[in-house]
């Protein structure tokens, strides 16, 4: 459970508290709310909110295409937000390309950079820790040309088998795809390290940070990876909305995935020219509030600062594991080095859908099933796991909280 190296003033939890008035809702006859599900989505905060609303009540309009007062507010609005999105990333805006979603982020991948390059017999190397949306896209297109999908494995204290991940990057690996946290495990993959064993064996390198990006910093022009793929929920910002860094020259070389307007240079029916990067990959009116919403999450976590969010957390991860390890029959999946603040649980002899359905009841708000992640479970053993999952809002109380409604279930269900 490695902290931030650098010294952070601690997070002012309560006043963050006051900025998420979802949290201070009473569930299930006046229990107070834990929400713990931050994995699945974190809460928006005030400012993310007045911002939608701002965007909607007074500059509501379509992007790049009009010249009259509002189109040109929401434009710039729309690419000030690329500029701020890019900068949080390390990046530049001409090579930010505005997706749904690190799902959609993904797929525009498989299927526009590496789907015309891919022959039989090439590979494509994932890890057994992958979530669903960085294993499918890649079989999709692996079956539509008899490529293949190649799997480094994970050890049992879920920790990624670094040394067969390196053994599989081998003169057929078209594309090495893998996830910078875990959203079951919890895992924080060594991404630069990999990044660098994959450039010396000639293998592009897609990282799926879908749950490290509210809680690592990232600079994606020093890692030196070719894409790195998010998601805006997750990050304090609105749903439906994600982002794709992706180097240039890969960008440059791609063609279209999706057609329509805004995608375009010229159209004709002898024949259609298309935009540079990244209008190439934007076919159709975008999710504007979206991209607004999401720069917006970006100043605001900003201003908190993620390596003070990541103390934080770490801080949280520390106190839930000692708080609950001498729970009867409980089983913690991923106890790596490395762990951000996710833990997957289970309760020999019980249904993870009964525990969490226990905890709800006390209103403590996780998550239970694959989580996207059967492979995963397979390779333990399992089918499913209940899950919680903190975020910068999450304190002691919610903690205890926990802690305590866990013990009661365990007692209930053993
Ligand atoms: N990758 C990981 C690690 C995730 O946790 C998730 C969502 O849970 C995704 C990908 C997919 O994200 P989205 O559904 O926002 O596209």
């Amino acid at each position: 459970m490695n902290a931030p190296d650098t010294l952070t003033a601690p997070i002012d939890v309560a006043a963050v508290r006051t900025q998420f008035p979802v949290l201070a809702q009473r569930v299930h006859e006046d229990k107070r709310l834990a929400y713990l599900d931050n994995a699945a989505t974190t809460q928006k905060p005030e400012a993310v909110l007045k911002v939608i609303d701002g965007y909607y009540r007074f500059d509501n309009s379509n992007v790049h295409r009009g010249v009259h007062a509002l189109a040109a507010r929401a434009t710039q609005a729309y690419e000030d937000a690329r500029a701020t999105i890019a900068r949080f990333c390390g990046h530049t805006p001409e090579a930010t390309v505005f997706t749904r979603g690190t799902t959609e982020a993904i797929n525009l991948v498989a299927y526009s950079y590496l789907l015309p390059k891919l022959e039989a017999g090439d590979e494509i190397l994932l890890t057994e820790m992958e979530h669903h949306a960085n294993i499918v896209p890649w079989q999709l297109v692996a079956e539509r040309t008899g490529a293949k999908i190649v799997v480094a494995p994970v050890r049992d204290d879920g920790s990624l088998d670094i040394d067969t991940w390196r053994e599989r990057l081998g003169p057929r690996t078209r594309m090495a795809a893998f996830v910078h946290v875990s959203n079951t495990l919890g895992t924080v993959n060594p991404i630069a390290e990999m990044v660098e064993m994959a450039r010396a064996a000639g293998v592009l390198t897609l990282i799926d940070g879908a749950q490290a990006v509210a809680h690592i910093p990232l600079n994606f022009h020093d890692l030196g990876a070719d894409f790195y793929s998010f998601s805006s929920h997750k990050l304090y910002g609105p749903t439906g909305f994600g982002v794709l860094l992706a180097k240039p020259e890969h960008l440059d070389a791609m063609p279209p995935w999706q057609g329509g307007g805004d995608m375009i240079d010229t159209v004709s029916f002898e024949g259609t020219t298309f935009a540079e990067p990244p209008a190439r990959f934007e076919a159709g009116t975008p999710h504007i509030a979206g991209a607004i919403g999401c720069a917006a999450a970006i100043d605001w976590v900003s201003g908190v600062g993620l390596d003070a969010a990541r103390a934080h957390e770490t801080h949280l991860l520390e106190q839930t594991m000692s708080a609950i390890a001498d729970i009867p029959g409980l089983r913690v999946l991923g106890t790596a080095p490395d762990k951000a603040a996710i833990i997957a649980f289970n309760l020999d002899g019980a249904h993870a859908s009964d525990i969490s359905s226990l905890l709800d009841m006390q209103g403590v708000a996780v998550r239970v099933g694959h989580h996207c992640t059967m492979p995963l479970h397979s390779r333990f053993g399992l089918t499913g796991s209940a899950r919680a999952s903190f975020a910068i809002y999450n304190d002691d109380e919610d903690v205890a909280q926990f802690a305590a409604a866990l013990r009661k279930a365990a007692k209930m269900l053993g």
